[in-house]
């Protein structure tokens, strides 16, 4: 594993890990090292950003668990990253290098090999393939012919945290809360065993610098908010994060390409999506294990493997992709197109609510892959 980052540092806020994602950091043995760390949601709670009344409850925990056979957990992404890690490291085939940053590659039908940066200047490795993980704004993707940059959503994501005893005792609640407003919405839920709540808000804006975690100011949130005429209950909880981060967000259409010989993407750098269906992180996993399987089926032909794992995985990330983009337009209506929204949620019920996501949690790796 080739890494630019110098240090793995908990960095990061919260993340929500669907039963798909769960179920496969499960099967590679890591449920030990997550569950201490993990708080496992009762339901999502989704709420009038304006009136502050609950619109509908959709169960998750036991519920759903029952229903996909794997938890749906909540967690600290610094205690995921400290699995990972802990698990790879003890794993004696894996060697994980820092401060390694990829440059390009060059394929041929025996061999890829990598030219990086690490800190003795630029280095060659060599390898059968090349798995591409680098993020939404992907070198090795340029590097694969497909130089479309990712597009400006037009939204900004505000994160903070704050100790779970500060806040409201309904908001302490093992709960995934969702508010929605018009051009806004707020995700609030626990982690790190409950001690801290992780919050976060979405606001249409034209602000679009790329990259990661800018300092943000929790006053001109809440200005936004206010003017929006959002809960005070809402905006008490905006108000309590020390340090407020933010960062513009950005997607792009399903690509149709993603491999070349012993070269694939993965992750965000084959299929980035907007935050509003939690599941980028979930569909990086789940390519991962598929890649695994594809690789460890057929040892002696990578360019194969990867073509299958492709093809694997097309339908499924660009069916993800569009249901994460349709969300940005039913989390933010307004008037009557609104309460026809939450109407229709209400009579719908949670339950059922919940069965509407069956082909996303229900995910399994192909039986005939089944060998982790
Ligand atoms: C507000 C928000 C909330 C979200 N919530 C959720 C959620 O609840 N659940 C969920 O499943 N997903 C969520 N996501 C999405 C999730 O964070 C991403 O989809 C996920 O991080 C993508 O993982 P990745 O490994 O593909 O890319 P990244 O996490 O971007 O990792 C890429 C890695 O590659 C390294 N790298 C980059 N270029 C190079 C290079 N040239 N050489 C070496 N290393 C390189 C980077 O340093 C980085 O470590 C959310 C996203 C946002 C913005």
């Amino acid at each position: 594993m080739l890494e630019q980052t110098q240090r793995l540092e908990e960095t990061g806020a919260g993340i929500q890990l669907s039963p798909n994602a769960a179920r496969t950091l499960i099967d590679l043995g890591l449920e030990s090292r997550l569950r201490p760390q993990a708080v496992v949601p009762t339901a999502l709670r989704i709420l009038g950003a304006a009136s502050g009344r609950e619109i509908v409850r959709i169960p998750l925990g036991e519920a759903a668990e029952r229903r996909y056979g794997a938890p749906y957990w909540v967690i600290h992404r610094g205690d995921l990253q400290a699995a990972l890690v802990a698990a790879v490291s003890e794993h004696p085939a894996i060697t994980v290098k820092l401060g390694t940053r990829v440059e390009g590659f060059a394929a041929d039908a025996d061999e890829v090999t990598v030219w990086a940066h690490g800190h003795a200047g630029l280095a060659r490795e060599h390898g059968v393939a090349l798995l591409a993980a680098d993020g939404l704004w992907s070198v090795l993707r340029e590097r694969l012919g497909d130089g479309k940059p990712p597009r400006f959503a037009g939204r900004t994501a505000w994160r903070g945290l704050v100790p779970a005893d500060q806040v409201r005792p309904e908001f302490r609640e093992p709960l995934v809360h969702l508010w929605l407003g018009h051009d806004a919405h707020l995700v609030h839920y626990p982690v790190k065993a409950g001690r801290l709540i992780n919050v976060v808000a979405i606001t249409t804006d034209s602000w679009n610098a790329p990259g990661w975690s800018q300092p943000a100011s929790a006053a001109d949130l809440i200005a936004r908010l206010t003017a929006e005429g959002w809960a005070a209950s809402a905006l008490a909880l905006i108000g309590l994060p020390e340090a407020w981060l933010k960062w513009a967000l950005y997607d792009h259409p399903p690509r149709r390409r993603w491999s070349q010989g012993a070269v694939a993407l993965l992750g965000d750098a084959a299929h980035p999506m907007l935050p509003f269906l939690a599941q980028g992180a979930a569909m990086a996993i789940e390519d991962a294990a598929v890649a695994a399987q594809c690789l460890a089926r057929q040892p002696n032909d990578a360019a194969g493997a990867l073509r299958t794992y492709c093809a694997m995985r097309r339908d499924r990330t660009r069916r993800v992709q569009r249901s994460a983009a349709r969300n940005d337009a039913r989390y933010h209506l307004a008037g009557a197109r609104a309460w026809l929204r939450d109407t229709a949620m209400r009579l719908i019920g949670g339950e059922r609510l919940l069965q509407h996501y069956d082909w996303l949690y229900g995910w399994r790796p192909p039986a005939s892959l089944s060998i982790i």
